[in-house]
């Protein structure tokens, strides 16, 4: 906290009293480290990619090209490791996006449905790929008030994650209704799930659980900022519910567009 005082002195230099103004700086310091820690992060998530480029091309320049062999898998590492940095950019850039004041999405009824069919579209090599299934649950048409390419965003981001997260052959459940005057989305998967004392943390930037586990996949630790953002934006609410080693539900509540 900072304090100042100031006597107050009234006619005859007679002393009347004495003000003091505080200032609660306590969030200002809290923001403050919240900013320190962030510039901290991306200079750490830049400086691994960077790193790697750096050290297999110099291998390379030093006579390791004439090797076919390692020539080629070094060049792999080299292109994989670019791709991280482009992702990573491209999520900054994002999120600082986002962030900005003014930053407002078109709103517009949508019908939930059309959205999480293009989300799914995105998302199916994926789920193939881990031999996985999605079970969809409509109950009837939702319409929502939203943007529909920042919607189809959250919910590809949140379905991306669910697969990521998930054992091979499960189910990611998608399901859809109406409660009260929300529009309700559920991606419920059948995953590794988060600890309860982890659970709030996962939308602050950079968190991740397991921080190997989610590079080796491709994550940035972005994802959850990003969608916490704009499902804001859009006056919504995001609930997590999970259970260690059962999995996740990831529940979207969008304002239910009322004609
Ligand atoms: P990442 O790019 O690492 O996936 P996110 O911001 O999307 O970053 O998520 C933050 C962290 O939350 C992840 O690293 C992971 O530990 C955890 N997480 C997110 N979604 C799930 C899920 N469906 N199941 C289990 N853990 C999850």
């Amino acid at each position: 906290k900072l304090a100042y005082g100031a006597p107050v002195v009234g006619d005859h230099g007679r002393w009347l009293g004495v003000v003091i103004v505080m200032h609660d700086v306590s969030e200002l310091v809290r923001l403050e480290q919240i900013r320190k820690d962030f510039v901290a992060n991306v200079s750490h998530e830049l400086r691994t990619p960077i790193t790697s480029i750096k050290g297999f091309s110099e291998t390379l320049l030093d006579g390791a090209y004439k090797d076919e062999g390692m020539a080629l898998s070094f060049l792999e590492i080299i292109h994989q490791e670019s791709n991280r940095l482009q992702i990573l950019i491209q999520d900054l850039l994002e999120l600082s996006k986002i962030e900005q004041h003014g930053f407002s999405v078109d709103i517009i009824p949508t019908p939930l449905q059309e959205v999480l069919v293009r989300a799914a579209d995105l998302t199916a090599q994926r789920l193939e790929e881990k031999n996985m299934q999605f079970q969809v649950e409509f109950a009837k048409e939702v319409v929502v008030e939203g943007d529909a390419n920042r919607l189809i965003q959250i919910f590809t981001n949140l379905i991306f994650n669910a697969i990521m997260y998930s054992f091979e052959e499960t189910t990611v459940t998608i399901r859809v209704f109406e409660k009260d005057k929300w529009g309700v989305v559920e991606i419920i998967d059948e995953g590794i799930g988060i600890k309860k004392s982890e659970i709030p943390r996962v939308f602050e930037r950079f968190y991740r659980v397991d921080r190997a586990r989610s590079r080796d996949s491709g994550g940035t630790g972005l994802g959850l900022a990003i969608v916490k953002h704009l499902v804001e934006a859009h006056h919504g609410k995001i609930q997590v519910e999970s259970e260690v080693g059962k999995g996740t539900t990831m529940r979207v509540m969008l304002p239910l567009h009322t004609p």
